[in-house]
Parts: C-alpha cells; sequence; structure tokens
C-alpha cells in the first residue's frame, strides 16, 4: 500500500513536471518570438571633418536631422557622430590616437554603414581601411574618393567656373572680379578650377586671385578696390603669417571692410554679408548624408549629385544694399531675409477692407437705384398729378359751361328765349325792393296777344307757336337797356320790367313795341280787330315804396292790360301812380 502511494506520488510529479516544462517552453518561444522577428536597428555611423563650431558642419548637421526626421521613427537608425577636426589637428601621432580610440570605441558597436563628410573625414578612413571592417563605407562631399567604392562616394565638387559666371549674370556691369581663398590643401582643386575659369573669362573680365595675405592686408586691400569690383570668397582658414580664423568670421569682417558687394560659393556664408550666388548647400550635405542613413535610393550621377547640393540663393538685404533687381537672379533661386510684402502681412486685413468697400459700394449702388426708382415714381405721380389736374380743369370748365347753359335753361324760355316767368318773378321782387331805397320809379309792361284763341285755331299751333317766336323777337329787339327785362309771363303773354324808368319813357316803350309787332303783319284772318296780328298792353309806372308788394305792381299793369281789352284792343294803356 505504501509502495503504491509512492509509485502513484512519483507519476503525478512527473505529469507535474511535463506540464510546467510545456508551459515553461510556450512562455519562453511567445518571449523571444518578437526579438526572432524584429530587425536589429542599423547601426550608422558619420565621422565629420571639422567640429561643432564650424558653421559649415553645423549646417550640414541641421539638415541632416530634419531629414531624419521626416522618417518614420521604427526607420531610424542609431546614429553615431564623430569629430576629426583636421582643419587643426593635422598631427600624425593625432591620426594614430584618434585611429586606435575609434577602434576601441566602435569595437562593439561594430557600425553597419559609415559615412564621411568631406575629404578629411574621407582621407582619414582611406588612410585606415581596416576600420570598422564590417562597415559599408561612404564618402559624402569629396573630391578624391580614394578606394571608397566609386558607387558609395558622393563627389561634390567645387565649380569656381559657375560660381564667377553666377557673379556676371547678377552684376553684368562688374569690371572686374577679385577672388579671395588661403593656400590650404583644401583649397588645391579650388585653385585650379580657379585659374581655368579667369583663363576663359580673360576676353571679357580680368580675375585676380588673392592668395598670398596677412588678414589686416586683405582687409584694407578689399576696401580699396576699383569702382564696379565684386569679390567671390572661398573659405579662409588662416593667413600668410599662419594666423588662424574661421572662415565664417573672416567673411564677416571682408563684408565690414569691401567696397564691393561679395559673393560665395559655400552657404555657410549666408548672413555675414555676402550677396549669395552659386552655392553649395550644407544643410542639403546632411540631406544626402540622411538619405544614406535611412537605406533610401540616392543620387549618383554627378548632375544628379549637383542639383541636389548647389543652387542659387541670395541675401536680400545684400540685393537692396547693391540694387540688383529680382528679375536678374537666375532661375531657380531663393532669396533669404526677405521681408514680407504688405500683401503677405496684412492681406487678411487687406481681403477684409476689399470686402467692406464692396459690400458698401453694393449698398450705395442698392441705394442710388432705390433713389432713381424713388425720383421716377415721384416724376410718374406728378406727371399723373398734372394730367389730372388738367383733366379736373377741363372738366370743371365743361361743368361750368353745362352748369351756365342749366341756368340759363333754368331762367329762360324754350320757345321765345326771352326769361322765363321765374326769372321775371326774381327780377321783379329784386328790383321792387332796391327801389324802395329810393323814389326810383318801376315801370311794368303786360303785353297779350289778342284772339290768339281764334288764331290757333285758325292756323294750328305751330303756327301759333312761330307766332310767339316772332312777336318775342320784336320785343327783345327794342328792350335792349341793360337793366330792363323782357319775360315771357305765360301763354300768349309777355312782361317787361323797366327799372328807374318814367312813365313816359315807359309808353314810349310799350308804342314802340306795338308799333314794331304790328308792322310784322302776321296775317290773323280770326281777328275781329284786324287783318293782322295785333297786341294790347298795359303799362304802370310806380314808385316801389308806397306799393304792398311787387305782385301789388303786376296787378295795377294787369289792370291797365284789362283796360286796352275793354277799350277795343290793339292798343296801349298806360298809368303812373305816385
Ligand atoms: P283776348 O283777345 O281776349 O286775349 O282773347 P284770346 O283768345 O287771345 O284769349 P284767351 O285767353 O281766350 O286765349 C288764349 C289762347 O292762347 C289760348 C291758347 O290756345 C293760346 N295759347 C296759350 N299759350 C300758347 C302757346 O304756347 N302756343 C300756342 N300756339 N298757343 C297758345
Ligand atoms: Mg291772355
Ligand atoms: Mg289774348
Amino acid at each position: 500500500m505504501p509502495r503504491m502511494a509512492h509509485c502513484l506520488r512519483a507519476g503525478r510529479r512527473r505529469w507535474g513536471i511535463l506540464v510546467a516544462a510545456w508551459f515553461v517552453a510556450c512562455g519562453c518561444s511567445v518571449c523571444l518570438l518578437p526579438l526572432d522577428v524584429a530587425a536589429a536597428p542599423r547601426k550608422v555611423l558619420i565621422v565629420y571633418s571639422w567640429h561643432d563650431q564650424m558653421p559649415w558642419q553645423a549646417g550640414v548637421r541641421t539638415g541632416f536631422a530634419e531629414h531624419l526626421q521626416t522618417a518614420a521613427a521604427a526607420d531610424r537608425p542609431d546614429i553615431y557622430e564623430e569629430r576629426i577636426d583636421a582643419g587643426r589637428i593635422q598631427d600624425a601621432g593625432a591620426d594614430v590616437g584618434l585611429y586606435n580610440y575609434l577602434q576601441a570605441k566602435y569595437q562593439r558597436v561594430a557600425p553597419d554603414v559609415v559615412v564621411a563628410e568631406s575629404q578629411s573625414a574621407a582621407n582619414f578612413l582611406i588612410r585606415h581601411p581596416d576600420l570598422f571592417p564590417a562597415a559599408k563605407r561612404f564618402a559624402v562631399n569629396v573630391a578624391n574618393p580614394g578606394n571608397i567604392p566609386p558607387e558609395q562616394t558622393f563627389v561634390v565638387t567645387e565649380d569656381p567656373g559657375r560660381a564667377l559666371k553666377a557673379i556676371l549674370e547678377v552684376m553684368p556691369d562688374r569690371e572686374r572680379l577679385v577672388v579671395v581663398l588661403d593656400r590650404t590643401g583644401i583649397a588645391g582643386n579650388t585653385k585650379k578650377g580657379l585659374v581655368e575659369a579667369a583663363a576663359s573669362l580673360s576676353s571679357r573680365i580680368p580675375v585676380e586671385i588673392l592668395e598670398e595675405f596677412g588678414f589686416d592686408e586683405l582687409y584694407a586691400r578689399v576696401g580699396s578696390l576699383p569702382p564696379r569690383s565684386a569679390l567671390l570668397y572661398f573659405p579662409v582658414f588662416h593667413d600668410r603669417h599662419g594666423a588662424r580664423r574661421i572662415p565664417r568670421d573672416v567673411a564677416s569682417t571682408l563684408a565690414e571692410h569691401a567696397n564691393a558687394p561679395i559673393f560665395a560659393h559655400h552657404d555657410s556664408f549666408l548672413g555675414t554679408g555676402i550677396v549669395g550666388g552659386y552655392l553649395i548647400s550644407a544643410p542639403r550635405v546632411g540631406k544626402l548624408i540622411a538619405l544614406i542613413a535611412l537605406g533610401s535610393p540616392l543620387p549618383h550621377s554627378l548632375e544628379e549629385i549637383n542639383s541636389v547640393i548647389k543652387d542659387y540663393q541670395f541675401d536680400d538685404r545684400q540685393l537692396q544694399r547693391w540694387e540688383i533687381p529680382d528679375a536678374r537672379l537666375p532661375i531657380p533661386h531663393t532669396v533669404f531675409m526677405r521681408k514680407p510684402s504688405a500683401w503677405i502681412l496684412y492681406r487678411w486685413q487687406i481681403v477684409g477692407v476689399a470686402c467692406l468697400l464692396a459690400l458698401e459700394s453694393l449698398l450705395i449702388f442698392v441705394l442710388l437705384r432705390s433713389m432713381r426708382d424713388r425720383r421716377r415714381a415721384l416724376a410718374d405721380l406728378a406727371e399723373e398729378h398734372a394730367s389730372l389736374e388738367r383733366r379736373v380743369e377741363e372738366r370743371t370748365i365743361a361743368l361750368k359751361a353745362a352748369n351756365e347753359q342749366l341756368a340759363l335753361l333754368s331762367f329762360s324760355d324754350g320757345l321765345t328765349h326771352l326769361a322765363n316767368r321765374r326769372r321775371f318773378d326774381e327780377l321783379l321782387e329784386a328790383e321792387f325792393l332796391r327801389l324802395r331805397r329810393s323814389r326810383a320809379p318801376l315801370s311794368l309792361i303786360i303785353l297779350d296777344i289778342d284772339f290768339f284763341k281764334n288764331f290757333n285755331d285758325t292756323y294750328g299751333h305751330v303756327v301759333g307757336d312761330d307766332c310767339l317766336r316772332r312777336v318775342g323777337a320784336q320785343i327783345r329787339g327794342v328792350v335792349s337797356r341793360a337793366p330792363d327785362l323782357a319775360a315771357r309771363y305765360g301763354g300768349e303773354e309777355f312782361a317787361i320790367i323797366l327799372p328807374e324808368t318814367g312813365a313816359q319813357g315807359a309808353l314810349a316803350l310799350a308804342e314802340q313795341i306795338w308799333a314794331g309787332i304790328t308792322s310784322l303783319e302776321i296775317p290773323h284772318a280770326a281777328s275781329s280787330v284786324a287783318d293782322h296780328v295785333t297786341v294790347s298792353l298795359g303799362v304802370v309806372t310806380v314808385v316801389t315804396r308806397d306799393m304792398q308788394s311787387s305782385t301789388e305792381v303786376v296787378a295795377l299793369a294787369d289792370e291797365q292790360l284789362y283796360l286796352a281789352k275793354a277799350n277795343g284792343r290793339n292798343r296801349v294803356v298806360a298809368k303812373a301812380f305816385g
């Protein structure tokens, strides 16, 4: 039993160990898996020829860092940097010491790629082929690649000829070119190219090369150049007395002293007071190193490399100072330190003001249009008003005429056109009252056609009407004085009001009327007194103040008429009162 329990315990332990081992194996493989899959980052060592205070090298590093940042973080290599400071330290012992130092330092790191920037760094690698044995070697910005494979060599040759021609393109009025450079080994190739370029330009312009000078002599010399000279500046590290300077500082001092514009061939001198020119760009060299470090496709032909590395660049302040118009600058080019134009500075304000002006113009336009429309509407209204007034005037005249006609009709007798009975009554009353104020006489004649009923019966009413018309016309012809009024009193009777007319005058007028009608000799066969139409007239003359009313005057006149009828008709009977 104890033995069996022991076996069971041993079996369980074995299973436990196996399961634990399986878990450990799985865990390890899970942990190791990413290590196997992820590639180790590239290790890139960059060997610079100078030190970081050298503006050229600072420009290269800026361009390098900027382009590296454009790559994804995972694609960026591990970067190592070394500076051999060859410009200042050219000692063989220092060279060996640096070799030993780098060998010891990078033994464990073993960079995959080593990039030499500028000829001095490239020369160091060329001198030590066994250094960094595992690394692929590149040389950037060199003239002499040595044992570095050509496909890994980026030759950036200086082009003094094109640098000189750039000056003449920008300032064609120059009559003398002065080139400043020093006698270091670095300048050797430059000098060679310069001499060739100067020879090819000799027919057009003299080119003087300054390389043997003390700094003070140099500054004095450039301050007294002949008019219409231009300077081309190549890096100067030391003078003939061995005095050392940083080339950018030399450029600044030259610009302070020179009486002519200074051009250069390296963009690290921009900002010192140089105009610019056809420049090798340090940041672009840095970009080329970044392309190598990232394993990106690379330019290889000299032309491709030149187009990547060199271009025309200018400082706007110097363009202004030397009055160089933009039209003279070769295309393409870049201008630095340009003050932004008013448009760039104030474009939103300008756009805003333009929008406001446009809006204002629109409002003015709308306002002017509405004013014009209003003026037209007012003119139309005035025209309408005038025509309305004209129509009213016309209608008023017509109405007045109609009223006059109506008044005439309402006061006149339609058959004889003498005044009617209404008019007679009104005027008689008016004259009666008026004449009461004085003792002026008022005479009244009442005329009646004799046997007119018989006339109608004999000749008919149409002839009777005609007879009435002729008698009326005859009366009208005699009664012409302004205040007198002849009226048809009714039927075949007529009445004549004679204000301020005495008995004598009234009688004379009555007889004149009688005689006139008699002379008409209208045939009247049915008359008992004559063979023509005759009339009887009653005439009365009163002083109205003595009368009760106008009807009393009519009644008195009627009495006279009655007497005339009674006495045989065809006569005048008159009577005066007062
Ligand atoms: P006496 O001499 O007495 O005046 O007699 P008389 O016939 O003239 O008078 P009476 O009063 O008898 O007749 C008047 C006539 O006048 C009656 C009428 O036929 C006529 N007469 C009245 N008015 C008009 C009229 O407008 N036209 C015509 N044709 N006749 C009228
Ligand atoms: Mg009568
Ligand atoms: Mg009669």
